[in-house]
């Protein structure tokens, strides 16, 4: 299908809105529409080459939108569901068998190398391939994204301008605190920075467990 999305086609060259193709859904494998999608600095650092992933690609990686279409086997989607999405992970190294996907022994090459788990890219621009990102390239109106990277929003007040940074900068900083900095009670951190990974990482840990969605938990 034809869609718009932002290309980066060279080094530190300004994203480029245009019509690209984008290949059905596959085997294990949704269709978004994409309704927001954050701006990380791993895109800026794409974009400027400091990041293996080959140009000319479609990046974002904080993405969240509306399913248009299931691929086959996927059975916990349907045509619009809300869903955020995330980073992804092979599912099957010792790492992603033990609840550690972030440290999933293929990481670079499905998130960084420009194509999803099969090693193929679902983005191409007058026949010739365009990187995928994170597995998702979000800065577009519509992504393919593996189903098991992503997660149903089923409060529908949440806007989804708020769910879409949950994949990465929000995740990062409430994750970095809550899960491997455990501050202990009554202690003190400080926070440096801006974003959403300072914002996160800033909050007090009561506050994101009395919204019940801290990071890696479905809203
Ligand atoms: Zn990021
Ligand atoms: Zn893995």
């Amino acid at each position: 299908m034809k869609i718009k999305a932002a290309v980066t086609h060279a080094n530190a060259e300004p994203f480029q809105i245009e019509t690209v193709d984008l290949e059905e859904p596959k085997a294990g494998e949704i269709l978004v529409k994409i309704a927001a999608c954050g701006i990380c600095h791993t895109d800026e650092a794409t974009q400027h080459e400091q990041v293996p992933t080959p140009l000319p690609a479609v990046l974002g990686h904080e993405g969240a939108g509306i399913v248009e279409k299931v691929g086959e086997g996927v059975t916990e989607f349907k045509k619009g569901d809300r869903v955020g999405f995330s980073f992804a992970f092979c599912g099957h190294c010792d790492n992603c068998h033990t609840a550690h996907v972030a440290s999933c022994e293929h990481f670079n090459d499905i998130n960084f190398g420009g194509v999803l788990r099969d090693g193929t890219s679902r983005l191409s621009q007058n026949g010739e391939t365009l990187s995928m990102f994170f597995g998702q390239s979000a800065f577009a109106e519509y992504a393919v994204v593996d189903a098991d990277c992503a997660i149903k929003v089923e409060d529908d007040s949440i806007d989804l301008g708020i769910v879409a940074p949950l994949g990465c900068g929000i995740q990062t900083g409430a994750g970095t605190v809550l899960n491997f900095l455990k501050p202990e009670f009554g202690s003190s951190i400080v926070v440096f920075g801006c974003g959403a990974v300072y914002f996160a990482a800033g909050l007090k840990p009561h506050s994101l467990r009395a919204g019940g969605r801290a990071s890696g938990q479905a809203l």
